[in-house]
């Protein structure tokens, strides 16, 4: 119940949860200084924000700044690693490997933070039976039986938008818990199923928006690159 608790308040302080990998990465550097203590101040310089935020947002981990001192650095790394949920192993499967899939395979980070990815899945013969970044790939006709034999509860969908919401269907067959969805399908599962999705084409949406309102990129006419 507790953690439910906690879980949830997590999930309403979404903002400041996308900084806390931010924080995370200024401590650390403050870390291989040799730096033993960091104040909130210093850590909003770094990264642009206002000291309030910072302070507030580092307030949902126990640890406490000292005045004049700061935030003791080797604590506040474990605490936000804690709060995150990085200090664990989980692991995962990935279903797709196309350009994509292969990328997340071979992102050492999400390894760093303790996401584990253990097998992938395709249906392209010439994949199956290879090995992605010392990832063994197996065919998607064996994900169900495959996934509930191991028990994994994690997958990364990185599967064509055609593909995707069949493929979650057999994923929660399967018995996984949440995915991590990074197609551009708005996938239909139960409420109890977590889905992340990351989808990189609204993201790009966005930053061209704010180009355009900034005449940013448009000229291509003088383009460096070979023509095809
Ligand atoms: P590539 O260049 O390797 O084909 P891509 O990123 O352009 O990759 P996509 O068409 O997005 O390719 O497909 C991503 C991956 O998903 C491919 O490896 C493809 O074989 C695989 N795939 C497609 N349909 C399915 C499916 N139903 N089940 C499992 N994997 C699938």
């Amino acid at each position: 119940m507790v953690y439910l608790a906690m879980a949830k308040q997590k999930i309403a302080a979404a903002p400041s949860v996308r900084r806390l990998p931010l924080y995370l990465q200024v401590v650390r550097q403050a870390q291989r200084e040799g730096i033993q203590y960091i104040s909130g101040t210093f850590i909003a310089q770094e990264l642009n924000l206002k000291p309030i935020q910072v302070r507030k947002d580092l307030g949902m981990t126990p640890i406490i700044g000292k005045p004049k001192k700061g935030y003791p650095v080797a604590p506040l790394i474990r605490a936000i690693k804690y709060f995150l949920g990085w200090d664990t192993t989980r692991e995962a499967v990935l279903v797709g490997t196309g350009n994509l899939g292969t990328a997340l395979l071979g992102y050492q980070k999400l390894q760093d933070h303790g996401l584990l990815v253990v097998a992938a899945f395709d249906s392209n013969q010439e994949k199956i039976g290879s090995l992605i970044h010392q990832v063994p790939v197996f065919s998607v006709e064996t994900l169900e039986s495959k996934i509930l034999t191991w028990g994994v509860k994690i997958a990364l969908l990185t599967v064509p938008s055609h593909a995707a919401q069949g493929i979650t269907e057999m994923l929660i067959k399967a018995g996984i818990e949440g995915i991590w969805n990074f197609t551009n399908v708005k996938l239909k599962v139960p409420d109890r199923i977590v889905v992340q999705k990351e989808d990189l084409s609204s993201g790009y949406a966005m930053f061209c928006v704010m180009m355009q309102a900034r005449q940013i990129g448009k000229d291509c006419s003088r383009s460096l690159l070979p023509q095809r």
